[in-house]
């Protein structure tokens, strides 16, 4: 029957087996939407790579012979939403229509619920899977229950024997064990940070698509670099890979945690990735497979003796079993995760976090990095900007359109997870075994930020004393009664008990102090 294919723009899969031949009666639709332009506020990177690369797999599809129709913001504004523009595309004497399983919910219920009506108008539609992911949609809930606590690591183990991956014949894991974190866990001192290469980027051309969002009055965030510096193509990202391998994982797990500003003037290129891989936009896009990334990782490991099972272990970790587990706990508790809030979090987002305007050195970098490049890496947006919005009681619906703006990796699938349940804790720990709170301390423990910063961080209640300090404690003794039976977080309360009733108090009134003005710090 003569088809419609959609192709939406995080589907970017060159081998999934709609192409794997030449049929004439199939058309593929590309669209840029302004439903999803404008779902939430977007990085103005993020829009020009998910747009640059939609183009690019058009184009590529193309010269492989499919007919392909890509429709810019130009050609879609007049229709209100996707069914709409699909609607009106079937009309064009379609008799079939196919879609990809969308990783997002909201898509999701949308194109179901588009399916429904086209029963009635003598069309029928299929809804096949993405094929990127290592487990296949229809398998998720035999791994993961609704509103249920899920742990990582026992969910990576399977993956780990099911998928082979880092095992001996019996199943054991390579190294003896089977997660190295405890040994991925150092600062960059300052003789490190000269050695860290700078990040590998790209220069894409992308006035038109620039053109295009100002016609269209398109709302974004960030700044945008004169050239997009992104992969907007399976052979870039593979480049992009490649680098990885050479450059960046013989020290991925050493300086997982780690956290610098001085790499940004340590020497003329800046180092604002240090050694993360920033895969994950052409990981989302689907212009990599997970598999293709952890099998290129492991081949390279095994064949070269700079990269050690610590770091090996620590890479496939993140996407065998983060990513993949995210996935899993997004499906199984949407809709209602949406709308958890478990610490009952309501105080407003400051303002600094959409200019990086704050006195605080550990935000102000790592939101301006993201301002910047539309890129933090894990431990910024667990431990300082996570961190703080969580000791602080912000409103996670606030956090999540945060995050789901600023960063080009920003998926829901993915960032609501990770920010609700991982950072926020607002799932009551179906996510995370402990709420990931932290003082002073740790920052000035895994970075250098406290050396340059306006407050002192080794104080808690003098007039300069570090505010994540007071509002660390703050929160711990707002949240007693139900963090206190955890085991992880018993030491935590022995150590509050040892100081007096009187530096207690003092404590809990410069918090109370600084959260009356937050926008302030
Ligand atoms: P690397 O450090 O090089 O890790 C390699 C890959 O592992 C990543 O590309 C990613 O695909 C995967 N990975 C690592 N950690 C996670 C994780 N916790 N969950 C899922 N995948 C993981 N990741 C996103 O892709 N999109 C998001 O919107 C997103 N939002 C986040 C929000 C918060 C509050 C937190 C704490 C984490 C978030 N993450 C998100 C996870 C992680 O921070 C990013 O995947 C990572 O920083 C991307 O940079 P990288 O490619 O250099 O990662
Ligand atoms: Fe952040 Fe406090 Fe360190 Fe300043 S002193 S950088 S606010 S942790």
């Amino acid at each position: 029957p003569k088809t419609l294919r959609l192709i939406l723009g995080d589907q970017l899969n060159a081998s999934h087996p709609w192409f794997n031949d030449v049929c004439e009666n199939d058309t593929y639709v590309i669209a840029e939407l302004h439903q999803e332009t404008n779902y939430v506020g977007h990085h103005i990177q993020k829009v020009q790579a998910f747009f640059a690369a939609m183009n690019a797999f058009a184009i590529a599809l193309k010269n492989a012979g499919h007919r392909v129709m890509y429709l810019t913001l130009d050609d879609t504004h007049k229709y209100s939403d996707l069914p709409a523009l699909l609607s009106e595309l079937l009309k064009d004497g379609m008799q079939h229509f196919e879609y990809q399983q969308p990783d997002e919910y909201r898509l999701s219920e949308q194109l179901a619920k588009f399916c429904e009506q086209l029963r009635h108008q003598n069309i029928t539609s299929d809804c096949i899977d993405s094929f990127h992911f290592y487990l296949p949609h229809n398998e998720l809930a035999e791994h993961f229950k609704a509103n249920t606590s899920h742990r990582m690591e026992f969910f990576y183990r399977t993956m780990r024997k099911r998928f082979n991956i880092l095992v001996d014949e019996n199943n054991k894991p390579d190294g003896g064990k089977w997660n190295f974190d405890q040994q991925n866990r150092n600062k960059l001192k300052k003789q490190d940070i000269v050695h860290v290469p700078a990040p590998l980027l790209f220069s894409h051309d992308v006035s038109e698509i620039n053109k295009r969002l100002n016609r269209h009055k398109v709302k974004t965030i960030g700044h945008a670099e004169s050239q997009l510096l992104w992969p907007i193509n399976r052979k870039q990202s593979l480049q992009l890979l490649d680098y990885f391998c050479h450059h960046l994982l013989p020290l991925f797990g050493t300086f997982q945690d780690a956290m610098t500003c001085k790499a940004d003037d340590a020497v003329t290129q800046k180092q604002w990735s240090l050694y993360h891989s920033r895969l994950s936009f052409s990981l989302n896009s689907k212009m990599l497979s997970p598999k293709q990334v952890v099998d290129t990782v492991i081949k390279h490991y095994q064949i070269h003796d700079s990269v050690s099972i610590t770091q090996v272990e620590g890479f496939v970790r993140q996407i065998l079993g983060w990513r993949e587990f995210i996935r899993g706990m997004y499906w199984l508790n949407m809709p209602q995760y949406k709308d958890k809030n478990g610490l009952e979090a309501t105080n407003k987002l400051p303002s600094w976090f959409w200019d990086g305007n704050t006195k605080m050195n550990c935000l102000h970098h790592a939101i301006n990095q993201s301002l910047q490049y539309g890129y933090a890496h894990h431990i910024q947006r667990l431990m300082i900007t996570g961190n703080f919005c969580l000791i602080t009681g912000i409103d996670p619906e606030q956090v999540d359109n945060w995050y789901l703006g600023i960063y080009v990796d920003a998926i829901e699938w993915v960032e609501l997870p990770n920010t609700r349940g991982m950072s926020q804790f607002a799932d009551g720990g179906l996510i995370a075994s402990k709420a990931y709170a932290a003082s002073g301390n740790y920052i000035n423990k895994m970075s250098d930020y406290c050396q340059s910063c306006h407050y002192k961080v080794k104080e808690k209640v003098s007039d300069n004393a570090c505010p994540i300090n007071s509002l660390y404690w703050h929160f711990m003794h707002k949240h007693h009664q139900a963090f206190s039976t955890n085991p992880r977080q018993a030491m935590v309360y022995r150590n509050w008990q040892k100081q007096s009733s009187e530096q207690q108090q003092q404590i809990l009134d410069k918090a109370k102090y600084y959260l009356a003005d937050l926008d302030t710090l």
